[in-house]
């Protein structure tokens, strides 16, 4: 087919490769030197394209860091002296959407020797993770706070990308990974108002076990021939236990039951918590998990109308760390948290926000009510004891947007201990303090 004309009958893939081989691209806004070894498969070349004769645009990356972002300041992260040592791994520090650059979204590692516990897996998780230099072959379990994509959109990769037979690329996934995250809601409401027209009527609130079964609905075909060639059948490498309160819909999920998956319930025990009253109570921790080396324990947060959200604390042997969740300041934070070794915890710069051009209304009234800015993060670390705070879940997220020690500034206004400013794939050492 020449290159240089666009035949009259032509399906778009094919008018878009015509396009994109003879440089003329701007109905479609991209790079063709940047794209053609992407889509062609192949490496890119020097010199003219050889079909039109163009020359290539210079080549830039596509998404360049802005000159006024610094870079990660990973010389200021605590240095891990050996591997094998417990230690907390942030995964992705970023808040919620949109995606921006340089930064991944909320997920974090607990490793304790060679048994890892994931909390949250947010956009970029799977790959924060084998970049950390954790073994899929180690992990045991993985914790969701909330049902807010930013904490959960790569749970199914860790099973897709992480579930193959163990071979000389690596030790995959163990034999069962058990889930823990919410049930679902029956309550719905957002920014304190009904939810109109809700998507998907029969779940509109769905919980942990429906995003797994759906999902692996959704990737039936490659499970299944995967299945055949000899991988694990994913129904057997999960276990999900769903978190569930009493006024919440227990209604288990119909498609997980008919695909066999393993799903239980495990009651917090708590009778007057709902999205549309009191999203977080008032309780005492909930131990959800224990083997050789954690205990891991819950407690409701405020997160708005994403109920029920939770907190994870872990005790090892090694130290206690406490995952905040997306939460407004909370008191059952504080209870979770006490004495505690390392308090993770989301943090928004309201002023920040303001700043930016977002209506203070808004800021104020909305988001405070279901995040923390930072002054309040050093109150609730004051409060519980902690011995350390560590900030993630940015929000703003773009890094550089607020800098590291303004941060660490308005913590510190009403909290005496070390300050850490979390980065993506920074390990922060348990046991060392
Ligand atoms: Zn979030
Ligand atoms: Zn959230």
């Amino acid at each position: 087919m020449p290159v240089n004309q666009i035949p009259t009958r032509v399906t778009a893939a094919q008018e878009f490769y015509v396009r994109l081989m003879r440089g003329d691209h701007s109905p479609f806004h991209l790079c063709a030197h940047s794209l053609t070894p992407t889509l062609l498969g192949a490496e890119p070349q020097d010199g003219p394209n050889p079909l039109t004769g163009d020359q290539p645009p210079p080549l830039v990356p596509s998404n360049p860091r802005p000159e006024s972002v610094p870079e990660p300041q990973i010389q200021d992260a605590p240095k891990i002296e050996d591997a094998s040592q417990p230690r907390v791994v942030l995964l992705g520090t970023g808040g919620g959407p949109p995606a921006v650059a340089h930064r991944a979204n909320t997920a974090t590692a607990v490793a304790i020797g060679d048994a890892v516990y994931v909390v949250d897996c947010g956009r970029g998780a799977v790959s924060a993770y084998v970049n950390a230099g954790l073994s899929l072959g180690h992990l045991r379990a993985i914790f969701v706070t909330h049902m807010h994509a930013d904490h959960n959109g790569e749970l199914i990769n860790f099973f897709l990308y992480g579930l193959h037979p163990q071979g000389p690329a690596g030790g995959g996934l163990p034999a069962r990974i058990q889930v823990f995250g919410p049930g679902r809601s029956d309550e719905l409401i957002a920014m304190g108002a009904p939810i109109e027209s809700p998507i998907c009527p029969s779940a509109p609130m769905s919980g942990t076990a429906d995003l797994l079964s759906h999902s692996i609905a959704a990737h039936a075909g490659h499970l299944n021939v995967a299945k055949a060639a000899g991988f694990p059948d994913i129904r057997e490498a999960i276990a999900v236990t769903e978190l569930t309160v009493a006024t919440a819909d227990n209604q288990a999920s119909p498609l997980a039951a008919d695909l066999g998956l393993q799903v239980v319930t495990a009651d917090l025990g708590v009778v007057d918590a709902g999205a549309n009253s009191e999203p977080a109570p008032a309780m005492d921790p909930v131990v959800i998990m224990e083997d050789d080396r954690v205990r891991v324990s819950a407690i409701l947060v405020p997160h708005g109308g994403m109920f029920p959200a939770l907190a994870y604390r872990f005790d090892t042997d090694s130290g206690s760390v406490v995952v905040s969740g997306d939460t407004a300041k909370s008191e059952n934070v504080v209870a979770l948290a006490a004495g505690s070794d390392l308090l993770l915890h989301e943090v928004m710069d309201a002023e920040a926000m303001i700043a930016s051009g977002m209506p203070e209304q808004f800021v104020r009234e909305i988001l405070l009510q279901v995040h923390t800015d930072s002054v309040e993060v050093g109150e609730v670390g004051s409060e519980a004891g902690v011995k350390r705070i560590a900030l993630h879940h940015f929000v703003p997220s773009q890094p550089g947007a607020v800098g590291d020690d303004q941060w660490r500034r308005q913590v510190s206004r009403h909290y005496d201990g070390e300050v850490i400013v979390g980065q993506d794939l920074m390990s922060i050492p348990l046991g060392t303090h």
